[in-house]
């Protein structure tokens, strides 16, 4: 895809979530856009920051090892970078090289072992803490990671009791479902969980306020149920290469 035509359709994709901001009552600027770069070549992604995205979200280790150098070369726009896939353990070390936040911790064991990262990296002179949120399996698909929503708030409070961990919210992916209405509750349930989370007291959970959810399919629901940031690709980059 041409540059002009990609910071067209960011551009789009940017008004299409303030449309939803504004149908659902709520102010633009609360709603952050997240581009979900899977699959995209440097040279794509390099672009869509320099049409005026600030935040990436990354699922794969192995392209964000590819991407991250050369978005750490000098004139790329300033930018923050989410990891939002599946993450094993022994790509946390490649992972933290290039992510400010991850997204998907679904587990204490996960959560123990960025901790510990986070603690070598810092020895090392790095930075000492991390921003991280919590993936919740809100529709129960076995197909999906995350934590099941009844052990939503025990995790964050393990999560919270880390000391380099910073709790920032929560992170679904939404019911694969051609009924608004059951995409819809998969969202509520992820917004009161977060309200559960927050109101739970426990140390390290009171910043847990951001709610990512919402992609490019069905990002209306997510804005109208209360999502923070929604996490958007074939929106802006069109539909992805068969795997
Ligand atoms: C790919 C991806 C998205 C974006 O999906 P689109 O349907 O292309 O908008 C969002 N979240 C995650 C975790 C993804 O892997």
């Amino acid at each position: 895809m041409d540059v002009e035509r990609l910071a067209q359709r960011y551009a789009a994709a940017r008004e299409r979530v303030a449309a939803a901001a504004r149908e659902a009552g709520r102010e633009p600027a609360d709603v952050r856009l997240l581009l979900a770069v899977k699959t995209q070549p440097p040279e794509v992604v390099r672009a869509v920051l320099e049409a005026g995205a600030d935040l990436l979200g990354h699922n794969r280790a192995q392209e964000l090892a590819v991407t991250g150098p050369r978005l750490a070369e000098p004139g790329v726009p300033a930018h923050e970078m989410h990891f939002i896939g599946h993450l094993q353990s022994n790509k946390v070390n490649q992972v933290l090289r290039w992510a400010t936040c991850v997204q998907t911790v679904d587990s204490v064991r996960l959560a123990e072992r960025l901790d510990a990262a986070v603690a070598r990296r810092a020895d090392d002179g790095g930075p000492a803490s991390l921003d991280v949120m919590m993936q919740v399996n809100t529709s129960g698909e076995h197909t999906k990671s995350g934590v099941g929503p009844s052990d939503a708030v025990e995790l964050a409070g393990a999560v919270g009791a880390l000391p380099r961990l910073r709790l920032r919210g929560l992170m679904t992916i939404g019911a694969n479902s051609t009924d608004p209405s059951v995409v819809r509750a998969s969202y509520d349930a992820l917004a009161d969980l977060r309200d559960r989370v927050v109101g739970s007291g426990a140390p390290g959970t009171a910043d847990a306020r951001e709610l990512s959810m919402g992609m490019s399919a069905d990002l209306e629901i997510a804005v109208a149920a209360g999502a923070t940031m929604v996490r958007l690709g074939t929106a802006v980059f069109g539909p992805r290469p068969a795997p």
